[in-house]
Formats: C-alpha cells, sequence, structure tokens
C-alpha cells in the first residue's frame, strides 16, 4: 500500500479517538445531528474542502421520520449549549443536518463516493463501572440518546479520510465526495440526500459499517450483500369516544380497529419468491376504563429480500389498516417514517476493493462478500449510482464489541479507527487513479 497513507492514518490515532470519544459524549438521534454536522461543517472547511450542508444537499419532500418541532427546537438548543456553530446551525433548520465535501483535483479521473452515517439511537447507556464509556468520562451526556450503533466511530473515520486525502490531494485523480447522512437508524435519512443528487456523478460509492457480522478488528467485508428492504409505518386510528356504559352505541372504537388490523397484518400470507418479515411493534389505544376508545397508534414495519416482496407486504398491509378501519368506522392515517430498499454491492468493485484490503497492514482476513446484517438506507446511495452505471459496494470492518448493536452497553475496539481510515485512504487512492467503469 502508499507507505505515506499507512503513516497518516497511524498517526492520526489519538486524535481519532478523542473525536469519537466526543462525537459518543454528546450523541445526537436522526435529524438532530446539529451538533455533529456542525463540527463535520467546520473541520472539513478547515481542510479545505468545498462544503455542502442543510437544504443543499437535503431534499425536504423526500425527508422521512421528522421529529416534530419541539424536539427539533429542543435539540437544536441542547446542540448550541454544547458547543455547536450558531452560524451553521441555522442553516440546518428543520433537521437538515446533512452535510457534502468535495475534492475536487482538477485532473480527469473517477468521481468516488463515500457515506458516512452520523446518528445515535434512541438508547439510555448504561452508567456502570464496566462499561468503557462511564468509566473513563466519556458516556452520553444526552439522556436518551446514545452511540450504539458505531455511527460515532462512522463520522470519525470519514474526518480521517478527509484528512488523509487533503495531504496526498497532488497524487489523485477526479472528484471524491465525502457524504455525511442523518437519520439512518430507522432508515430514514439516505432518500433525501440521494433525491438531492448528491450522488449523480458518483462512479465509485462507498458505504461502511463496524462491527457487523465480524468481532475482530482487522477483519473486512469489501462486498455486503442482501439488504433487506423495508418500509416503516406510523398509524393512527382515530374514532369516536363515548360513554362505555351510557351510550356505547355513539363510540366508533379505535382500539378495536387496530386489534384487528395487528392480528390480520400478521396473517399477511407469505411469498414464494423469497423472505418477507412484519412486525406491529407497537400498539397504544384508548384512554381510560370506561371510555370508547377514540385513539389508537401502531408503529409497524415490512421487510422482503427484494423490494419487489417488501412492496408485496406493504400493500397488503395498506390494504389491511383500510379494511379494519372500515370495519369499525373510524378515519386511519399512515405515515411512512422510513424506507430502504433491497441491494447487493457491486461484485467487480467489491473484489477490486478485496484485493486492496489484502495489502494494508493490520487488515487480517478479507471476504470479499458477507451479509449485510438486516436493513440499511445506505442501499438507496447504492441503488442510485448502479443504477447510473456506476458501481458501489458496502464494507464491513469487524471490530470487537462490548455488547450487540443498539445496546446500552455496546462499546467498540477504537483500533477500528485508524485501521478505517488507513483501508479507505488507500481504497480512494487506488480507485481514484483508475477509469471510471465502463457505461
Ligand atoms: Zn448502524
Amino acid at each position: 500500500m502508499h507507505p505515506g497513507i499507512a503513516e497518516l492514518a497511524a498517526g492520526l490515532k489519538e486524535r481519532l479517538v478523542a473525536l469519537r470519544r466526543d462525537l459518543h459524549r454528546y450523541p445526537e438521534p436522526g435529524w438532530t445531528e446539529f451538533r455533529t454536522a456542525g463540527l463535520v461543517v467546520k473541520k472539513l472547511q478547515e481542510l479545505g474542502y468545498e462544503v455542502y450542508y442543510g437544504g443543499e444537499v437535503i431534499k425536504e419532500e423526500a425527508m422521512m421520520g421528522v421529529p416534530g418541532p419541539e424536539e427539533l427546537a429542543r435539540r437544536q438548543q441542547q446542540a448550541l449549549e454544547q458547543g455547536a456553530d450558531p452560524e451553521i446551525v441555522a442553516r440546518m433548520e428543520g433537521g437538515k443536518t446533512g452535510v457534502v465535501a468535495v475534492l475536487d483535483t482538477g485532473r480527469p479521473g473517477p468521481t468516488l463516493g463515500f457515506r458516512f452515517d452520523m446518528d445515535a439511537n434512541d438508547v439510555d447507556e448504561a452508567r456502570e463501572a464496566t462499561h468503557r464509556p462511564f468509566a473513563e468520562g466519556f458516556v452520553s451526556e444526552n439522556p436518551g440518546a446514545m452511540h450504539a450503533c458505531g455511527h460515532d466511530a462512522h463520522t470519525t473515520i470519514g474526518l480521517g479520510l478527509a484528512e488523509v486525502l487533503m495531504a496526498i490531494k497532488d497524487e489523485l485523480k477526479g472528484r471524491i465526495k465525502l457524504v455525511f447522512q442523518p437519520a439512518e437508524e430507522g432508515v430514514r435519512g439516505a432518500r433525501a440526500m440521494v433525491e438531492a443528487g448528491v450522488v449523480d456523478d458518483v462512479d465509485y460509492m462507498l458505504g461502511i459499517h463496524v462491527g457487523i457480522s465480524r468481532r475482530k478488528v482487522g477483519q473486512v467485508v469489501c462486498g455486503g450483500r442482501g439488504f433487506l428492504a423495508t418500509t416503516k409505518l406510523d398509524v393512527t386510528f382515530t374514532g369516536v369516544p363515548a360513554h362505555a356504559g351510557g351510550e356505547p352505541e355513539a363510540g366508533h372504537n379505535a382500539l378495536l380497529a387496530a386489534a384487528t388490523a395487528a392480528l390480520n397484518l400478521h396473517a399477511i400470507s407469505r411469498h414464494s419468491q423469497g423472505a418477507t418479515r412484519i412486525n406491529v411493534g407497537t400498539l397504544v389505544a384508548g384512554s381510560g376504563r370506561n371510555v370508547i376508545p377514540g385513539r389508537a397508534e401502531m408503529k409497524i414495519e415490512t421487510r422482503g429480500a427484494t423490494t419487489e416482496l417488501n412492496d408485496f407486504v406493504r400493500e397488503r398491509a395498506h390494504r389491511i389498516l383500510q379494511g379494519a378501519a372500515m370495519m369499525h368506522a373510524v378515519e386511519v392515517d399512515v405515515k411512512q417514517a422510513g424506507a430502504a430498499l433491497s441491494g447487493e454491492a457491486s461484485a467487480q468493485l467489491a473484489q477490486k476493493l478485496a484485493a486492496i484490503a489484502k495489502t494494508v497492514p493490520g487488515v487480517t482476513e478479507v471476504a470479499e462478500f458477507g451479509p449485510a446484517g438486516g436493513s440499511e438506507d445506505y442501499s438507496y446511495f447504492m441503488a442510485r449510482v448502479q443504477e447510473r452505471g456506476g458501481q458501489a459496494t458496502y464494507i464491513i470492518l469487524g471490530t470487537e464489541i462490548a455488547a450487540g448493536h443498539h445496546n446500552s452497553r455496546f462499546d467498540i475496539n477504537e483500533e477500528v479507527l485508524p485501521l478505517g481510515v488507513k483501508l479507505l485512504g488507500e481504497a480512494a487512492y487506488q480507485l481514484s487513479n483508475t477509469l471510471p467503469p465502463t457505461r
């Protein structure tokens, strides 16, 4: 591998760890990454990138599952109190916390895209002596929010990569785009960036995740396969409350409509063409013992091995929701709170990356392909680039973890930070000096 990149990445280690711990300490859930994205904007500007953010890189109509105005305002205020730059935050109004940095070498060559997600989970972090972030003083300061999926590591690796690429820019060709995405959790954010066109010109697209299916630093999967397509739906049934003893016939029972729907959603047929899933995750209804329930709320999700299979389940689900509402003469409102497509890594790019990864010191085990692990809205980036004749892949960086993803005791081995920078730096160097794929 390029000796300069290895040395630069190794030299960054302490700062990468400090940055990751800072991000870990101030986690921000989807669409509220004001401090995180603000810090990303600043660092990228300081490094000399052209930086685009806010409404420039987020299409408002395509944002899904955005928190209400009160929650946005509360998190925005919190970000300012925790040191966010007010001018930058002002340009992210409404939760438009996406950032794209461009390095244009001015020399002909391919356009590379790298995607890093920035959001935290809705989890209260463990405050126990055996949990390292607590023991070493970087446990979450934000109640109800925790980096329990490693997106703090992803953002850190992205900024480390930005630094390395700028340092070797005279040896690069074409253009490099670093995409920092909000709201990956709940698969809500990618579509809004893709629809803003941020990867329309990308020839080679790379996304990463730490710790999925590989539990040792040094293990790398170069082509994530089998993303499940998914749709997240927020459903509200609105009926008419009434006195349950005095005048029950005047009520329109939203609880019964929701209960009818819940049972029948789980009765949607399996499909001969592949795996499908449905889950009614929450059902909250009613207001009191002696009142005909006037309101019920459900959070549900559908999944499929392909986008078509997921569409099958989603369409059936819509019909059942409408039918259940009609049976009980209540209104039903269905909001799409998130979505992701199915997807497969481009084989050629995954193989090329596997060859590159094998030359990187510290990489001990390389798989060309492996399971991507559930659903990821990175699939939107992948699909857009592939549709337009480019190649895209998803890289899994192994790491030891203290507990499973989304667990309140989750933690990573920070050695993955410099290793990730090294690997992506080398990938950028090699790919930028190849031709764009033939279309
Ligand atoms: Zn994740």
